[in-house]
């Protein structure tokens, strides 16, 4: 990869738990632990697990809308960690993010129109009110819907076309990367590939770089450029798309493949079915955080000592004591 765009290194996050009479800081929910990444310009980066595992509060952290307890986030050689007020604001013009409730993310008040013209106004990127509705026209066109809709409301949309709403509102301020965190997982399966197309027809176009969050490999396999698989607050396993589909090596990433229908009908893949829950993260367990539901463990190694990320073969790097 040349320069990457976005740079992620050891992050991470750290929520504390209050209780008590006081509310003070009783625990510490470690939701990123050290956590590092690149993306190049113009690629995606799937980030792949299930519900809790610190996927979203990677994203956020990026964005600087939570606060990283640890670690760099470089974009474009700039350190955005160290960022403060003016520089900030620009920075938000230069990422963005997708919510992945298209129901909740935008204000029922508003018109479609106000929505997306927002940033417009915030960012000071119109010269006067024609400049401001072409460009929102603009930006409807672009995700597929009309003009006349710029002064319905919300609540008039489907959840298809309030997800373009967002995308739209993203795009306004001409951004180089976009979070997108789980854009389709609220959407009808129908429409989660008409969306992802839209995403993948926009990268294209104007050459943007995405950070996609999802809980399903399924959904990040076409759209992503490499892939990274999260577990309680670690990547396992990262590899390009076609490498990581084609060979998993970590036992989680094949639990997650398994669970991918598979589009030939006579390469079935064996589902496996991983033991108990995600535990919690205040206590994850020693050593590999996967031991407890890890199919081929090895006691005590894997209980007792921290797997770190190695690299398999050219840019396929998995945290496993026996896979590595
Ligand atoms: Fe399973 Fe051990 Fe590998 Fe963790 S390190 S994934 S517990 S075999």
């Amino acid at each position: 990869m040349s320069e990457p765009l976005l740079s992620v290194r050891d992050l991470v996050k750290d929520f504390p738990v209050k209780g008590g009479l006081f509310g003070r800081e009783i625990d510490q929910v470690h939701a990123i632990d050290h956590v590092s990444f690149d993306i190049g310009a113009g690629q995606t980066l799937g980030l792949v697990g299930e519900s809790g595992c610190g996927k979203s509060s990677t994203g956020r952290c990026i964005l600087r809308l939570i606060e990283p307890t640890a670690g760099e986030i470089w974009f474009a050689g700039r350190n955005v960690t160290a960022m403060l007020g003016d520089e900030l604001l620009a920075l938000r013009r230069d990422m963005q993010i997708i919510f992945q409730d298209p129901y909740a993310s935008l204000n029922p008040r508003m018109t479609v129109g106000s929505i997306i013209g927002e940033a417009l106004i915030i960012h000071r990127l119109a010269r006067d009110r024609r400049e401001f509705t072409d460009r929102i026209v603009e930006l409807l066109e672009t995700v597929g819907l009309g003009p006349d809709h710029m002064l319905r409301y919300p609540h008039e949309f489907s959840g298809g076309q309030r997800q373009r709403i967002g995308i739209a509102r993203a795009l306004a301020v001409s951004p180089k990367l976009i979070v997108c965190d789980e854009p389709v997982s609220a959407l009808d399966v129908s429409i989660q590939a008409q969306v992802i197309n839209l995403l993948e027809d926009l990268q294209d176009r104007l050459g943007l770089t995405y950070l996609f969050i999802a809980h399903d490999l399924a959904v990040v396999q076409h759209i992503s450029t490499r892939v990274a698989v999260m577990y309680l607050g670690r990547i396992v396993e990262t590899a390009s798309s076609a490498e990581l589909y084609a060979r998993p090596l970590h036992p989680y990433t094949e639990a997650l493949l398994s669970a991918v229908p598979n589009p030939s009908p006579r390469a079935k893949r064996h589902r496996l079915h991983l033991e108990g829950d995600v535990p919690n993260p205040i206590r994850p367990p020693s050593g590999c955080h996967f031991h407890t539901r890890c199919p081929i463990r090895q006691l005590p190694l894997c209980s007792t000592e921290k797997p770190v990320l190695k690299e398999t073969s050219d840019g396929h790097w998995v945290a496993c004591h026996l896979r590595g």
